[in-house]
């Protein structure tokens, strides 16, 4: 795709790299929705709110395959026990130090 354009806001620097060290660079910075064992009830309302089979039943608490997941944080909004949080790369909690996305 030759007019790819990153989002708004943080991603307008990427803009300005080659789009392969772009991508890599996007490897690195993530956030992604995490579930806490110590609040979660195992009683999988999220499993079935994904609309992408991201998460599947586990036997302590729902699995994810990120590799599906499309970050819409509907599992999160669903959750009856308050039990997932947003999980942060080292390099997006770096940034987010400069950038305010961290709040
Ligand atoms: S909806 Fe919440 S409590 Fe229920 S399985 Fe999912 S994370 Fe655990
Ligand atoms: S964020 Fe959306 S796609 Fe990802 S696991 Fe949750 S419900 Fe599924």
């Amino acid at each position: 795709m030759n007019d790819f354009r990153w989002p708004s806001n943080i991603y307008y620097t990427l803009d300005l790299l080659p789009s392969g060290l772009a991508r890599a660079i996007m490897k690195l910075w993530w956030s992604r929705p995490a579930i806490d064992p110590e609040r979660c009830r195992n009683c999988n309302v999220c499993v079935e709110s994904c609309p992408v089979e991201a998460l599947k039943a586990g036997a302590v608490i729902p699995e994810f395959d990120y590799s599906r997941c499309i970050n819409c944080l509907c599992c999160m909004e669903v959750c009856p026990h308050a039990a997932f949080y947003q999980d942060r790369s080292l390099l997006y909690r770096f940034t987010g130090l400069f950038s305010g996305v961290l709040k």
